[in-house]
Parts: structure tokens; sequence; C-alpha cells
């Protein structure tokens, strides 16, 4: 089996799942409760909230932990439009981000508030004027991610969060896609959401890191636990199974899944005429989002799927949805372009001898359905 859909989900690492498993067998305490079983369930808790505010240059009472990264964008957009409606109806957020920020927008546009959505150019490049041009007194937030999933372009959040701040606004950022790719440490915004699942961590899990100091109401009311941010009883296994995924990222370098990105659009790029390269240069070492002009994304990822090599036509959150990619549509992309898209996305486990197979199949895929024509 060749897995290339790791921004959809990564297969969760054997040292998460030994973790877990242990957690749940011997420290099923309460963590709220008083006794040693519940002191104990309660460190390891801490203990993965210092892991998961290490991997986000965070301090552990930034940490909120949660069930998911659609749940922290949930939590922070309609939290801070709830909070600093006094001050203003507008929120900004870019025309690619995930379903999860999207959604949670349209929602509040529902409610009377004001949504603007920053276009991108071919490459996925934010319009940076456009954006500095929209903030104004009005504006109570800003949500851009990370990293985008289709594209893996990588949004210059550091600067954006300087220009939201000079106005005082709000700004944060969905780093999915982010988290063990780039740098998060310093990136300046005062909300980031983190999943478990697109780091070989445990699927259900997700943390939220709150800047020190900034308001956000709770999201779920009740025990108190999570400092009142978000009560019921804490996921201990999966809590510590996503602070070792975070551990875990302390060991990894993101150069080999950069060469085995390499490697494989290169070949691509000699054997196979007819392409357009959806991701930036410059963009995270784990996506590589090609059209295929002349065939079907969705016929390349089923007749690749036939030898086991697992592939995306987008993310699998819009592909379950009907219609075209949000993403490659706002890049300007044809009906043709984005109907041929493969998006291959990466994780530590990938080698480049796996990228020869992938390689030799996706050329004879391609080849065949070019012959038949009957997708021209
Ligand atoms: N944000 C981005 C950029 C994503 O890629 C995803 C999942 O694909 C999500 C949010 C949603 O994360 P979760 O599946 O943990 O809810």
């Amino acid at each position: 089996m060749i897995y290339l859909d790791n921004s959809s989900t990564t297969r969760q690492a054997d040292e998460v799942t030994a973790l877990m498993s242990e957690v749940a067998r011997e420290d099923f305490g309460n963590p709220s409760s008083l006794h040693r079983l519940g002191l104990s369930a309660q460190n390891r808790v801490t203990l993965a909230r210092k892991q998961v505010a290490k991997a986000l240059g965070a301090t552990p009472e930034e940490i909120c932990f949660n069930s998911c990264g659609t749940e922290g964008d949930s939590t922070v957009i309609s939290g801070v439009a709830e909070s600093r409606r006094h001050r203003g109806n507008k929120i900004i957020t870019s025309a690619v981000e995930h379903p999860a920020v999207l959604e949670a927008c349209a929602r509040l546009e529902h409610k009377g508030f004001e949504v603007v959505r920053i276009p991108v150019d071919g490459e996925c490049r934010i319009d940076m004027e456009r954006y500095e041009a929209e903030l104004d007194e009005r504006t109570v937030l800003v949500s851009v991610m990370t990293v985008n999933n289709e594209t893996g372009a990588v949004m210059p959040v550091r600067r954006m969060a300087e220009a939201a701040h000079a106005k005082k606004i709000l700004f944060h950022t969905d780093a999915v896609q982010a988290l063990g790719k780039i740098p998060l440490a310093g990136i300046g915004a005062d909300f980031i959401t983190v999943s478990g699942h697109k780091i070989h961590g445990p699927k259900g899990t997700g943390a939220l890191y709150i800047r020190k100091g900034t308001h956000l109401p709770p999201l779920l009311p009740g025990g108190g636990q999570e400092k009142n941010m978000r009560s019921g009883t804490e996921n201990v296994p999966g809590i510590a199974g996503l602070g070792e995924a975070c551990r875990l990222l302390e060991q990894e370098s993101t150069e080999k899944m950069a060469s085995v990105r390499t490697y494989l659009l290169e070949g691509i790029r000699e054997q196979i005429p007819d392409i357009r390269v959806n991701s930036p240069e410059d963009g995270a070492a784990s996506v590589l989002n090609i059209s295929f002009l002349g065939t079907r994304g969705e016929v390349l990822l089923h007749t690749l799927e036939e030898d086991e090599i697992y592939v995306s036509t987008g993310s699998a959150c819009s592909s379950n949805k009907k219609g075209r990619s949000h993403v490659l549509s706002a890049m300007g992309l044809s009906p043709k372009e984005i109907e041929g898209a493969i998006r291959f996305s990466f994780s530590r486990y990938n080698t480049v001898e796996e990228m020869d197979v992938v390689l030799g199949r996706l050329t004879a895929a391609v080849n065949r359905f070019r012959r038949l024509g009957s997708f021209r």
C-alpha cells in the first residue's frame, strides 16, 4: 500500500497507539477526582499540554484541548463574533479556507455579519493589497489558514497578523495543515487551530491555542474543565495521544518529505506532458497538486486505487460534497484543469522508492485515458 492522502488524514503512529492503550487501561480515572487515580490521569493531561504547547511555541496555559480542527475553527469564529459584536460586524477570511472556516463565516453572514473573502492568484497567493485595504474599524476578526490543504500554499500569516494587530483586530489561523510542516512559534496569531489526526495522532482530538490575555466565551458550560473554556470530562487517552504525536514531531524534519515530493514532481514533469502544477514553488513539503489535462482526477484516483495507491482529488472534506474544488476555482483554473486535478500528500512514512512505483502506474493511467480520448 502506498498512502499519499496524508492531508485528509494520517496513519496513527504506533507509539501513539501504544501510549493510548496504556492510558486507557491504567489511567482511567477522572482527572478531576481527588484520589491517586484521578491525579495520574491529570498528570497525563498536564504532560500532553506541555508537549502541544512546545510544538506551537506557546505556554501550557494557552492550550485548550478539544475534539478536532473543525471545533477549533468554529469556537474562535463564533466566539469572537459574539463577544466583539459591540465593536463591529465584519470578518475577513480568504476564498481558499477549509469549509470549517468558510461555513462558520457563512453562518455569521446569516446573522448580519459582513464576511470578506480575500481572493488569491493562480498560485494560491493571497491578495495582500486587498487584505490591507479591508482592515478597518468595523473588523473584529481575521481568520486565514497557515497552509492550504489542497495546494500546500503557505500564507503570509505573520505579516497578516501584524497588519491586523496594528488596527486592534484579532487574528486566527487554522494551522491544521501546518503543524509539523512549518514552524509555528512566533507566528503572531491570537488563536491557532490544530488537529490530532493530521500529525499521526488520534482522530477526534485537537487543540486550540488562545493567546494569554485574550478573551473567548466558553464553548461548553458545565464542570469547568479546560479553564472553563470547554467543560466535559477530558478524553485522556486521546489527549495523551495528541501530546505524543507532538513529541514525535520534534524528531522529524520535513527534509525527507520535501525530497520525496521533489522526486515525484520531477518524475511527473519528465514523463507526463500537458500538466499544470497547482502547488506553488515555495509551498509546504507535504502537498503536491497537479492537473493532468485531458483526464479526470476521479478516474485516475480509482485506477491508482486498484494498485493500492491512495491519493485525493482535492480535500477529502470537500470531495464528498458535490461540486468543484472551491480552492482551484478561486485560483482561476478552468473546469477542465479542475477536473484533472490530483492531490498527492506526504508523510514521514513515504519513500522515494514508493514514488518510482507511483510514477510508473500514474504515467500508464494518464496515457491510457489520453489515448482513449474520451475525456478530451
Ligand atoms: N482545516 C483544515 C485546513 C483542514 O485541512 C481540515 C481537515 O481536512 C480541517 C480544518 C478540519 O479538521 P478536523 O478533521 O480535525 O475537523
